[in-house]
């Protein structure tokens, strides 16, 4: 039995319900249940919230959100295998723990959960990739959550946080930083999943703010930074040309000089630009 929950340890879950990890779903379970639990306070107060959970796998981060006081999770596995394990979680918390068999990518939560909402997840990183960048592109802000608590490779994390003029600055820290607050809270080793994969790893905090940091509207913005980036050597008159026939002068008005490259432009510029091209 396990110190925080009576339920069995992660190791027997697995046994029982023969749980063993496969690659094409991106499966590296965290096993130890103090880790998870440090993973989920990392969320904050989670007594007043719903989570939403994406990826439970055997259950891990879902029992420490549990143990720490989440109001309700409602956990969204495609793995059907999983379901055995996180329906025994289910019973020993009645009333708090909901599970959906289903593609991430393909489900809309929303009407499961009542704000406040936070949202947790240990994902194979294309999908969290995915996932954190819809969560960051509504038309409308503020979000329907309040905070993101995600694992991500390492490299991705300090993605997500890099400033200008550094090689991991992108399209993840603008659309990040523009309207969030984001920080690297834990580092992990990669003897801390199970199979342990080649790279370390890290979570990421992200708190929405309560309006954007400049004015801009979301798809235009996400089309200029992938533009931009996606051609990073190139000076921004040549990546961006597609965008617009006088992009010189949309650059010039928003006081870009059209030979800088994209990664020496900040977030305030990128909105400008976002604004004259609207
Ligand atoms: N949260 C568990 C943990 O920390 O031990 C499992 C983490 S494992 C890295 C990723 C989990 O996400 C797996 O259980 C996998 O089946 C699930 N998963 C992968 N792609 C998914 C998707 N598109 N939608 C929902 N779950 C997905």
């Amino acid at each position: 039995m396990s110190a925080i929950d009576g339920l069995p340890p992660l190791r027997e879950v697995i046994a029982t319900h023969d749980l063993r990890a496969k690659k094409q779903l991106g499966q590296n379970f965290l096993l130890d249940l103090n880790l998870t639990s440090k993973i989920a306070r990392q969320a904050g107060d989670l007594s007043g919230s719903d989570v939403l959970e994406i990826g439970p796998g055997p259950g891990g981060l879902t029992r420490g959100l549990l143990a720490e006081g989440a109001r309700h999770v409602l956990a969204i596995e495609k793995d059907a295998r999983a379901l055995p394990a996180l329906a025994e979680i289910a019973a020993a918390y009645p009333g708090r723990l909901t599970v959906i068999h289903g593609d991430a990518l393909d489900i809309d939560p929303l009407a499961h959960l009542t704000p406040p909402i936070r949202i947790a997840a240990n994902l194979p990183y294309n999908v969290g990739t995915e996932l954190l960048i819809r969560w960051l592109t509504p038309a409308e802000w503020p979000p329907f959550w309040e905070t993101l608590t995600l694992m991500f490779q390492r490299e991705v994390a300090e993605r997500i946080v890099a400033q200008p003029g550094s090689k991991a600055y992108g399209r993840l820290a603008v659309l990040a930083q523009w309207r969030s607050d984001a920080k690297i809270v834990m580092s992990l080793p990669p003897e801390a999943f199970v199979p342990a994969p080649k790279v370390h790893s890290a979570v990421v905090q992200l708190t929405a703010l309560p309006a954007p940091r400049f004015p801009a509207d979301a798809e235009i913005l996400s089309r200029v930074v992938a533009a931009a980036f996606n051609q990073r050597r190139k000076m921004l008159r040549s990546a961006l040309k597609g965008l617009h026939p006088d992009i010189e002068g949309k650059l010039n008005a928003a006081g870009i000089a059209p030979t800088a490259r994209a990664e020496e432009i900040g977030l305030e510029a990128f909105c400008a630009l976002a604004r004259s091209l609207a």
